[in-house]
């Protein structure tokens, strides 16, 4: 029997993707040990994997969440290599005291590819998102482009000494190539569709681009009754959120409040876990506000999709032929939603990415638009249909299991 150990990435966006791959090669004879987060052990284990936690201080959801909402896209690779630090001990001892056939790891968890690389070990990447070169960087105006510069140059220094102490303790040997992050390795993943993938000359036949590999079985589908009852509705469901690392603004949600109280749909709010519900105020009669929410379950009956457009919530909608209204928090939202744009499924709010509030009334019309404008919902259905054409977590396993048989 092969085994792999998978070396993850703490957090929503990372591990959802990864399951149903997991899934599908343990119900294939794979044994999988996946290592992470221990808030990920019951997704995980739900897989068919076995669950081995980081330590307690390594990394953390929350630590990453904290790194994005800086705003610093720097800072949370400073967070990536300062978990290189505890984790690559870590891990290379667990390695080496029960070696695997092959390491798979995310494309951000630097130190899988290091543990990997020290031991000679094939390497399997899964990406989440695209690769980003410098051109599609142009897709900010100059202003969005000032406000990302800003807030990341401060932590440049910071990052180049943290690079340098991984680098002189583990060796440069086995630190990965230029660009650092994401991090490809003997074959890689995507849980994409080729046509999100802009042309980047470090794609070649090593990548697999297998689609969404959304799978409800692998996530948790309970809806308290009161959500349940809402979606159950004659209106149409309009479902808000920013994700799970972005914190959205109090103005914002509280402008979901005022401009969609009055829509003919029924609104799931959801606002993560930096917000409290009590500061935005009462909740209009047509809407729910929740923490978070079994987000495949809710997309299921959903009209509407106002999302930060993560590549997994951007997914997510279109596996269930749901349009979007995209309202990026960062330039890899901003393509992903005017890429779904680009195929007639949604429309971009991109008022965020130069710090500026979306007004009211463009969130009104984009939700009014996409809730009556049927060729949004059409085109939706229609990338739908292609979305399976990758061969999802099955194409993913295929090549998984064509280079363990390679190395036998
Ligand atoms: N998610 C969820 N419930 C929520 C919010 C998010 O289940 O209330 C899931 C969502 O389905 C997706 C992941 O968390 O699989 C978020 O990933 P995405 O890439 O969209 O955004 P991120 O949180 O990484 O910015």
């Amino acid at each position: 029997m092969s085994r792999i150990v998978m070396a993850g990435m703490p957090a929503a966006g990372h591990v959802n993707p990864s399951l149903p791959l997991v899934r599908e090669l343990t119900g294939r004879g794979v044994r999988v040990t996946y290592y992470t987060a221990s808030e990920f052990r019951e997704p995980v284990e739900r897989a068919g994997a076995e669950f081995r936690p980081y330590p307690p201080g390594s990394i953390s959801p929350q630590d990453i969440a904290e790194a994005t909402r800086s705003g610093s896209s720097v800072r949370v690779v400073i967070r990536l290599l300062t978990a290189t630090e505890s984790l690559l001990p870590f891990l290379l001892a667990e390695l080496r005291a029960d070696r695997p056939d092959a390491v798979a790891f995310d494309s951000n968890a630097i130190w899988g590819r290091m543990a990997a690389a020290t031991l000679d070990l094939p390497m399997i990447s899964f990406m989440t998102t695209f690769m980003v070169g410098t051109a599609e960087l142009k897709a900010l105006n100059a202003h969005e482009t000032a406000i990302a510069m800003r807030a990341a140059v401060p932590d440049l220094l910071r990052a180049v000494t943290v690079k340098r102490r991984v680098v002189r303790e583990f060796g440069k040997d086995v630190f990965p190539p230029q660009p650092t992050l994401p991090i490809r390795g003997d074959v890689t993943i995507f849980p994409i569709p080729r046509w999100l993938q802009p042309a980047n000359k470090l794609i070649d036949q090593r990548c697999h681009f297998v689609g969404p590999t959304v799978d409800p079985g692998t996530r948790n589908g309970h809806l308290d009754p009161e959500l349940a009852a809402h979606l159950e509705g004659p209106e149409p469901v309009v479902l808000v959120s920013l994700g799970t690392l972005h914190a959205g603004s109090d103005d914002f949600f509280r402008t979901c409040f005022e401009v969609l109280g009055d829509v003919p749909a029924r609104v799931v709010l959801t606002v993560g876990g930096h917000t409290d519900h009590a500061r935005l105020g009462r909740a209009p009669a047509n809407t729910l506000v929740r923490t978070s929410v079994p987000q495949l379950e809710v997309l299921r009956r959903t009209a509407v999709f106002v999302t930060h457009g993560g590549m997994n919530s951007a997914l997510e909608a279109l596996h269930y032929g749901v349009p979007l209204v995209v309202v990026p928090q960062q330039v890899e939202q901003l393509l992903i939603g005017q890429a779904v744009a680009g195929q007639g499924a949604g429309l971009v709010l991109r008022h965020n990415l130069s710090h500026r509030p979306v007004p009211g009334s463009e969130l009104r019309d984009a939700v009014d638009r996409a809730l009556t404008d049927a060729s949004l919902r059409t085109s939706a259905r229609a990338v739908a249909e292609t979305l399976t054409q990758g061969g999802g977590a099955a194409a993913g396993a295929d090549a998984v299991q064509g280079l363990l048989v390679g190395v036998r």
